[in-house]
């Protein structure tokens, strides 16, 4: 299929009289992989929330592969879901269940895969996320760097078509963000489509094609990274800059 993978148009989200969503228009191509920057409280995270609508949107259109997640009814919604992988910040593994349970979660009960071929599938992507010797493990016994690894694993285990990751990094301590973030660039390099909040500046000059400025629910500024981070226009753009380069 042609045309872009992610359209959102004229988002507009309000939590109670607060405006977070400011009309937001963004359309990702098939493997292109978009970072997302910005002070907090600006709407990242509810921008992501919008695209597999664990949020409702007040006004405007969000449309996966042509199809409009933002007013699907439950089975469509579903359906649609599963093409969006989503990446928090805290990893929401579960506890009681071992690694390779957690990745086979959702294949086993809604694709119904039987055991064997979910067994494998979890054994390829622990491998692909280089923890293929923590698949009878529990979250509990694995670093953060390495349960965040898991996490990705089990959002790719849908086979999805976009993945969506909302400051992966930012509660890992620091000599563990590098493992997350080569993961990260594999998948990029495979050529998943991603849309990546983040305040890894160096992610995202090296892995983005193109990065969004996001300031009071505002897409300010969107480039390529050079452009964004070498010669940014908008003042509110080079004010964030200074601050978090
Ligand atoms: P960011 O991810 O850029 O830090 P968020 O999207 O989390 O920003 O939040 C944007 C604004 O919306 C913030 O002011 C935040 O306090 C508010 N907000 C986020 N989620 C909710 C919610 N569930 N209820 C009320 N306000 C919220
Ligand atoms: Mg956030």
């Amino acid at each position: 299929m042609s045309g872009p993978i992610i359209r959102v148009e004229n988002l507009h989200k309000c939590y109670g009289k607060v405006e977070v969503l400011k009309g937001i228009d963004l359309a990702v191509s098939r493997g292109e992989v978009v970072c997302i920057i910005g002070p907090s409280g600006s709407g990242k995270s509810t921008l992501l929330r919008c695209i597999n609508r664990l949020e409702t949107c007040d006004r405007g259109r969000v449309l996966i592969d042509g199809q409009e997640i933002s007013a699907a009814g439950e089975v469509e919604l579903n359906r649609l879901r599963s093409q969006v992988g989503m990446v928090f910040q805290r990893f929401h593994l579960f506890p009681h269940l071992t690694v390779t349970e957690n990745i086979t979660l959702a294949p086993r009960q809604v694709r119904k895969l039987p055991p064997e071929q979910a067994a494998a599938l979890a054994g390829d992507l622990l491998q692909k996320v280089g923890l293929a010797d923590k698949a009878e493990q529990y979250p509990s016994r694995l670093s953060g760097g390495q349960q965040q690894r898991v996490a990705i694993a089990r959002a790719l285990a849908m086979a999805p078509k976009i993945m969506l990751f909302d400051e992966p990094t930012s509660a890992l301590d620091p000599e563990l963000v590098g493992e997350v973030l080569q993961v990260m660039r594999d998948l990029a390099r495979e050529g998943m489509t991603m849309l990546v909040v983040t305040h890894e500046m160096g992610f995202a000059r090296e892995v983005a094609h193109r990065v969004l400025f996001i300031d009071q629910g505002t897409i300010l500024e969107a480039g390529p990274p050079a452009q964004i981070f070498d010669r940014p226009a908008n003042p509110r753009t080079r004010e964030f800059l200074r601050k978090v380069l």
